[in-house]
């Protein structure tokens, strides 16, 4: 019944358990569409733009995504306007600890608020990326560790080239 679902989220930048999401949610649904935030209240490293071409990038070389089935877009307005748009009545969300759960339950009381024909269904994240978040590899990232297990070598990529420009160089994580 449900064909299309969204994924909404910052992914900045987006890491191997995002992924590990899409892929699970594609054996679920025919399409997905990866809705790229730009919360005007949130810091991002990477503006919309940049990461809605990062997730294109990755898509087109990750194996088990079949990339004609997924939809990257830049969120502006309200997520469910935008669901609503495209006839879609799922948002797909990912719980990893307790503590994503209150967030996550707010968020999808507010939106059922705003349409009750709109669901939000959660997914658990796979264990071995239940500690991964963007914030961490942030982190990690610009104090120099390795976050190869934890990105696409394409998001190393560019943190690296961000952090090669010399912005932060604080030693304490
Ligand atoms: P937001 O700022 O909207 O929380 P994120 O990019 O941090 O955006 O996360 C988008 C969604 O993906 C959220 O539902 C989050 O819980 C989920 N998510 C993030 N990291 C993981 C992970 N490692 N495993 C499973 N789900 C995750």
């Amino acid at each position: 019944m449900y064909k299309t679902a969204v994924y909404p989220g910052s992914f900045d930048p987006i890491t191997y358990g995002h992924l590990d999401l899409i892929k699970r949610s594609l054996c679920i649904f025919d399409r997905i569409v990866v809705a790229v935030a730009a919360n005007r209240k949130k810091p991002y490293l990477f503006s919309q733009e940049e990461r809605v071409k990062i997730i294109k990038k990755i898509l087109k070389v990750e194996e088990g995504i079949d990339e004609e089935r997924v939809d990257v877009v830049g969120l502006k307005g309200l997520l469910v306007k935008y669901v609503e748009s495209i006839d879609s009545k799922v948002i797909i969300r990912g719980l990893r600890a307790v503590s994503d759960f209150e967030y996550e339950l707010q968020l999808a009381t507010t939106n059922r608020m705003l349409n009750p024909d709109i669901e939000t269904i959660f997914m658990m994240t796979a264990e071995k990326y239940s500690f991964l978040s963007s914030t961490i590899v942030k982190e990690i990232s610009r104090l120099g560790g390795d976050v190869s297990g934890m990105v696409h070598p394409i998001v190393a990529d560019e943190l690296l080239k961000i952090h090669s420009r010399g912005e932060d160089n604080e030693n304490i994580m």
